[in-house]
């Protein structure tokens, strides 16, 4: 059994000191562990950005992609090998901007694949410009009046989507982190776990101290229940998306994989669809 150690490479990281994405390292280091794969079963797919680079730093099959499009990557991995444990990650503007396209297509279609946004409300490799989860008014070098646009509500827009996992913790908080990953792969559909993770040297506004003073745990929300979708929706909205835990979650909703007929005959089976051999066959 492999412990987080077996997942560590030599390649140093080259993010600033302090940068939140040291942690969301650690944290998938540690949960891959925890749910008991080794690195040959595990897979890591990262975008552009500086958290793209994540994918490099991690003892594991890896793929450092194109700008925006590690959904694609992961999901293509995922359905060329099915053994595979698949993690893709990214940042808010990678995700969020380029590759929103990829990821409500990726939410609601639900193949087994654990995305994991690194998200500090900010474009970091390229020195400080506004994304699309900077706030209004949020000044930055291509912003400098302030931003005039709203930021964008991904947890209510993933609940919008059809999302099965949807959890949103803090980099600063890797033991939830850690559990919140582990509850992802374990999760037979797509998770999406979006993770506050400062930008120390670009966003001087959403520090850690700001995450610190402005986050809500759900476990501090009485009788709260991660399998009540009005009730996320709710509390999203009480709480302008600034919770950490998980969300929501939809075990009943079928996997992708788990209705592509033709791969596995249990999955014909359990799933009650009838192949078209013939059809298959000419594939
Ligand atoms: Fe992290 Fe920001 Fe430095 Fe990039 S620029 S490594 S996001 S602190
Ligand atoms: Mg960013």
């Amino acid at each position: 059994m492999a412990t987080f150690k077996d997942f560590r490479n030599n390649v140093k990281p080259n993010w600033c000191p302090g940068c939140g994405d040291f942690s969301i390292q650690a944290a998938i280091q540690r949960a891959a562990a925890n749910v008991g794969v080794i690195p040959e079963e595990l897979a890591v797919v990262s975008g552009i950005g500086c958290s793209g680079r994540i994918s490099g730093y991690i003892n594991s099959y890896g793929l450092h992609g194109i700008h925006g499009r590690s959904l694609p990557i992961a999901q293509g991995v995922k359905m060329a090998n099915r053994e595979l444990t698949v993690i893709a990650s990214g940042g808010d503007g990678d995700g969020f901007a380029i590759g929103m396209g990829h990821t409500i297509h990726a939410i609601r279609r639900n193949i087994d694949v654990t995305y994991i946004v690194m998200d500090n409300q900010i474009y970091g490799l390229t020195k400080g410009q506004t994304s699309p989860r900077s706030e209004m008014g949020f000044k930055t070098k291509s912003t400098p009046a302030g931003s005039i646009e709203s930021s964008l509500s991904v947890m209510e827009m993933a609940l919008t989507a059809g999302g099965s996992f949807v959890a949103q913790s803090f980099s600063s908080d890797l033991k939830e982190l850690t559990s919140l990953i582990e509850q992802g792969i374990n999760h037979k559909g797509f998770s999406l776990i979006n993770v506050f993770s400062p930008c120390v040297t670009f966003n001087k506004v959403n520090t850690y101290d700001w995450f610190k003073e402005n986050l809500t745990s759900l476990s501090t929300i009485e009788d709260y229940d991660p399998h009540n979708r009005m009730q996320a929706m709710n509390t999203l909205m009480e709480h302008d998306g600034l919770v950490t835990g998980l969300i929501y979650q939809n075990k009943e909703k079928p996997s992708y994989e788990s209705l592509v007929t033709g791969f596995k005959d249990e999955a014909l089976s359990s799933q009650d669809i009838s192949l078209n051999q013939e059809q298959f066959d000419k594939l």
